[in-house]
């Protein structure tokens, strides 16, 4: 379903374990900085939370109050900062609170502990105390991801108790299905809430706790983030057994594209990159410079980009399985990404094999992003799934064309090029195979070597527009929808 758009504004609450610029490990991270300011801009009251992790400085230290996690009480520091929203000569302050506890934030990484069951309970309890302790009452809290899942379900038992928590809606969107938050069922003790909340139409979910189920259940909408998406997970193929729960939310279940910031990612103005520029001519500089930095030689050739967490999902088996014939064409790839040691190293024998075609960087690096993005002419994404995937479309704000599979936000927002109505911006195939993938790729050299028809193509890419503003517009029409659910609610 697609939500009716709406005009009210809202005073909203986002609550995401990550947020662009603060702390980021994949596209959530984008979505949770980029859409406030759109929502700002909007003129709706937005303010955003996370944890405070270690390296975030905030401006300012609000207050302190407590948590408690099972039978201890805790500390939440609550700290703020901000984000600016700009829109030509406009500006605003977008809120950003940061619940700190040294204990479970201040570490070398985001996450990979022992005790994420019990660092999120504490952050979720901490947020919906914070509204308290600001008595600022949003009328939508939108949470993101199973960091956050326990959240629509606390609100649901705190406001039996305290009044201040009634009639607040909540929106949960769910930005990776695979990532559940599935815990020992004891961690339930640490959410505070009783054994009665481990039933399977309630938080138990085969055998587990589940912070993602919690979310699922008890929010008012639920959305994913593109349409295919929102219908892929109802299917025991994309479903991460969660499909019969999805399935039985299916009324309230949204898909929302996700936008880019169209300010951050201009090639018009974007100081990281080799040259700036505003049409595909200007490419060419950024493309012998990137082939300079990785050492490639500097040549006229097709240059396919990959940047990507490097992890089953991303289709790279299917790379594995092309790598030879691929070679075979006069072409180069470059490839950044960081994740599984098997396609490390996969990339590295690749780039040992072909010293003149392949450029690879293991690591994680915003910079580099940019100059290939800038640089390459083609962009692959080949993902077993995607559930929005940004990359393609910060693809084609620089002009770099994408190879997609059609799945998810990838089949909503690339249409394959058709040469004979010079219609598409992209290219893309069905099936999970590596044939169908070449083939793509096949298409994409014939148009490339048409020099006129590629300019055209790649000037049709650069004038999508991907931006928030859409995208905000939905999300209001989505928390309208929760909003009326809830007061239908009350006053039924
Ligand atoms: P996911 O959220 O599954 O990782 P998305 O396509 O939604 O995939 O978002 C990935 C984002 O992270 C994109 O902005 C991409 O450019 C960026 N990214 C991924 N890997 C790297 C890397 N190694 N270095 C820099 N940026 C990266």
């Amino acid at each position: 379903m697609q939500p009716q758009e709406f005009d009210e504004t809202y005073r909203v609450l986002i609550v995401s374990p990550e947020v662009v610029p603060f702390a980021k490990t994949g596209g959530l991270a984008d979505v949770a900085g980029s859409l406030p300011k759109a929502l700002a801009m909007h003129g709706n009251d937005v303010r955003v939370v996370l944890p405070r992790y270690r390296g975030i400085e905030p401006e300012r230290t609000v207050g302190d109050f407590p948590v408690m996690v099972g039978d201890r009480k805790e500390t939440a520091i609550l700290r703020e900062g901000s984000i600016m929203a700009r829109l030509n000569e406009e500006e605003k302050r977008v809120p950003v609170y940061f619940i700190d506890n040294y204990h479970y934030f201040d570490r070398d990484n985001i996450y990979g502990y022992y005790d994420e069951a019990e660092r999120y309970a504490f952050f979720s309890k901490a947020v919906l105390a914070m509204l308290r302790f600001l008595n600022w009452r949003p009328e939508i809290i939108h949470c993101n991801d199973w960091q956050t899942g326990p959240i629509p379900a606390l609100l649901r038992q705190w406001e039996q108790a305290d009044s201040f928590y009634s009639d607040i809606a909540t929106v949960y969107t769910i930005h990776n299905l695979r990532y559940q938050g599935n815990f020992h069922p004891s961690t339930i003790h640490l959410l505070g809430l009783g054994q009665e909340y481990l039933t399977p139409e309630r938080m138990e979910f085969y055998g587990e706790l589940s912070y993602m189920k919690a979310g699922i259940v008890y929010a008012d909408m639920v959305s994913t983030v593109s349409r295919t998406y929102s219908e892929e997970i109802q299917t025991p193929e994309f479903g991460e057994r969660m499909e019969g729960v999805l399935r039985s939310r299916a009324e309230d279940l949204y898909g929302i594209v996700n936008g880019i910031n169209y300010h951050e990612f201009n090639p018009a103005t974007d100081q990281r990159i080799y040259q700036r520029y505003t049409d595909p001519e200007g490419k060419r500089a950024n493309k012998y410079g990137l082939q300079g930095e990785m050492g490639l030689p500097r040549k006229d050739v097709p240059l396919f980009g990959l940047i990507s967490r490097l992890v089953d999902q991303k289709g790279l088996d299917l790379i594995a399985q092309i790598s030879d014939e691929l070679m075979g064409h006069d072409l180069q790839v470059v490839v950044l990404g960081t994740g599984d040691p098997h396609y490390e190293d996969m990339f590295r024998t690749l780039r040992e094999r072909y010293p003149d075609k392949v450029g690879v960087h293991i690591g994680f690096n915003a910079a580099l992003a940019q100059k290939i993005y800038a640089g390459a002419d083609l962009f692959l994404m080949p993902s077993r799934y995607e559930p929005c995937g940004l990359g393609q479309l910060i693809s084609l704000r620089y002009g770099t064309i994408p190879i997609v599979r059609e799945t998810g936000g990838l089949k909503d927002t690339i249409t394959d090029y058709d040469p004979e109505t010079r219609h598409g911006n992209g290219f893309s195939f069905r099936d999970y195979d590596s044939s169908a993938f070449l083939s793509a790729i096949r298409r994409s050299l014939a148009v490339y070597h048409n020099e006129p028809v590629w300019r055209e193509l790649v000037e049709n890419a650069m004038n999508c527009d991907f931006s928030w503003n859409r995208s905000a517009t939905e999300y209001m029409g989505l928390y309208g929808a929760a909003l009326r659910k809830v007061h239908r609610i009350l006053t039924a």
